[in-house]
C-alpha cells in the first residue's frame, strides 16, 4: 500500500501522464537515459488509453482525425469502425507492455514544488507518495480541464447543461430541443449525431465557422502546429485549431450545411430560464445547451513553480519552459495532437536527458527502471 505520505526512491525524470506525448517521451526516456539513469511515468487514469479512454462510444476510428503511431510499433489497420475509446485504450496498453514502460497508476499529481530553489531537485507530490526527480516531462493532456465560458442567466436556466467532456451519445438527445456552443470539430460532429434524432438544432458560434476547402492531411495539421508554436514561443497562451487554420470541409460537412444543421447563429446574449436570447431580442427554446468550447491545458499542477509570463502564456524552447529549464511541456500548444505529441515527447525526453548529463547533478542509481536496450530509433 502507497499512500500520500509515502517517500518513492529519487528519480532522475518523472513523466506525468501516460497519453501520446508521455508514452513518446517514456519511450526515449527508456533508450537515451545513460545506464544508471532512472525515470517513472505517473498517471491518473485507471487504465491506459489517456483521455482517449473517455472518448464517447461513436467517434469511431474512422471519424476521428487521426491517431499517429508511438514510435517503434505502429498500430497496423485498426478497424475505423471500432470505437477510437478502445482502440486507443488496447494501443496504448500494448505499448506500454512491449517496451515495458514503468507506468504507475492510478496516481494523481497535485504539485511540483521547488523546495531547495532553481538549481535543486522537483518534488512531485501525488495520491500515492512524493517523487524527488530532477527533470520534470510533464503531459497531462487537456481532457481534464473542460473550458465553460460564462454567459448571463446561465444559472436560471431549467434544462440541462453539459460539456463535450461528458458526452456520451446523440440518443441522450432524442426529441429534444438542442442548442450547441463552439466552433470546432466537436461541435460540428455533435451536431451531425444528434440532428436526426432531436427535435431541433440550433449551432451558435462567437465566430463565424471558417470552412476551408482544403484537405485534411499531413500539411495541414503541420500548419497548424506552425501557427501555434508561432505564439507559445512568443509567450502567449496558444489557440485553438479552429481558431488556427478553420474547419476542413469534408463531404459530410458540405451535406450538414446544405441541410441547414452546420448554418451557425451570432452567439447569443443571455441565458434564459427556457432557453437562449439573441441581440435581437428573438428567443430560442431550448432543453440542452450542449457546451462544445474546448479544453484548456491540465497544468495546475505546476503552479507551485510559477511558469506562466505575464501575458498568461508558458513561453517555450521547443519543449523546454523558459523559466525552469528543469520542466519539459508536452502535449501542449503546437503539440496538441497525436502527431505533435509524438515528435514533443521524443525533443522533451533528449532535452530532459541533456540537462541531467550537463548539470552535473549526477545520475540517480536506485532505480525504479533500468533504460531496455537500444533497438530501434
Ligand atoms: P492525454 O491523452 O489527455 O493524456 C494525458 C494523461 O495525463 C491522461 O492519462 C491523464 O489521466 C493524465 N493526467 C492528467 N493530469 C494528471 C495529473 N495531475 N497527474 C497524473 N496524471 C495526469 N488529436 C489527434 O491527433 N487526432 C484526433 O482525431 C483527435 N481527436 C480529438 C477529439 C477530441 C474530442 C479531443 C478533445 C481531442 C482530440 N485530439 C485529437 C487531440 C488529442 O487530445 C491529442 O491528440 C492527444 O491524444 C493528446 O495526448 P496527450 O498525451 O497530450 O494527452
Amino acid at each position: 500500500m502507497t499512500g500520500s505520505g509515502t517517500a518513492h526512491p529519487d528519480v532522475d525524470v518523472v513523466v506525468v501522464g501516460a497519453g501520446q506525448a508521455g508514452l513518446a517521451a517514456a519511450h526515449h526516456l527508456s533508450r537515451r537515459l545513460p545506464a544508471g539513469g532512472s525515470f517513472v511515468v505517473l498517471d491518473a487514469n485507471d487504465g491506459p488509453g489517456g483521455a482517449w479512454r473517455h472518448r464517447w462510444d461513436s467517434l469511431t476510428l474512422g471519424r476521428a482525425h487521426r491517431v499517429h503511431d508511438l514510435p517503434g510499433l505502429p498500430l497496423v489497420d485498426p478497424d475505423p469502425d471500432q470505437p477510437a475509446a478502445q482502440v486507443v485504450a488496447d494501443y496504448y496498453g500494448r505499448y506500454e507492455q512491449h517496451y515495458a514502460l514503468p507506468v504507475r497508476r492510478p496516481v494523481r499529481v497535485a504539485a511540483v514544488t521547488a523546495p531547495e530553489g532553481p538549481q535543486g531537485p522537483l518534488v512531485v507530490a501525488t495520491d500515492a507518495g512524493t517523487w524527488t526527480t530532477r527533470a520534470l516531462i510533464s503531459a497531462t493532456g487537456t481532457w481534464d480541464r473542460p473550458y465553460w465560458p460564462r454567459y448571463p442567466g446561465q444559472e436560471r436556466f431549467g434544462g440541462r447543461q453539459l460539456h463535450t467532456h461528458d458526452y456520451t451519445s446523440a440518443e441522450d438527445f432524442r426529441g429534444q430541443r438542442v442548442v450547441v456552443v463552439g466552433g470546432g470539430t466537436s461541435a460540428v460532429q455533435h451536431l451531425l449525431e444528434i440532428a436526426p434524432v432531436a427535435a431541433s438544432t440550433t449551432w451558435v458560434t462567437r465566430r463565424p465557422p471558417q470552412f476551408v476547402d482544403r484537405p485534411f492531411d499531413a500539411e495541414w495539421g503541420r500548419e497548424v502546429e506552425r501557427r501555434v508554436a508561432e505564439r507559445v514561443r512568443a509567450g502567449l497562451p496558444p489557440v485553438s485549431v479552429v481558431g488556427t487554420t478553420g474547419l476542413p470541409l469534408t463531404e459530410e460537412y458540405r451535406r450538414g450545411i446544405d441541410s441547414g444543421v452546420l448554418v451557425a447563429r451570432p452567439m447569443f446574449t443571455e441565458i434564459t430560464p427556457r432557453g437562449v436570447r439573441f441581440a435581437d431580442g428573438a428567443e430560442v427554446v431550448a432543453d440542452v445547451i450542449l457546451w462544445a468550447t474546448g479544453f484548456r491545458a491540465s497544468l495546475d499542477h505546476l503552479a507551485p513553480l510559477h511558469l506562466r509570463e505575464p501575458s498568461g502564456g508558458i513561453r517555450m524552447a521547443d519543449t523546454t519552459v523558459v523559466r525552469d529549464p528543469r520542466v519539459q511541456l508536452v502535449g501542449f500548444g503546437p503539440s496538441a495532437s497525436t502527431l505533435g505529441a509524438t515528435r514533443a515527447g521524443r525533443l522533451a525526453a533528449l532535452a530532459a536527458v541533456r540537462s541531467l548529463t550537463t548539470s552535473g547533478t549526477g545520475l540517480t542509481r536506485e532505480n525504479e527502471h533500468q533504460p531496455q536496450p537500444q533497438v530501434e530509433s
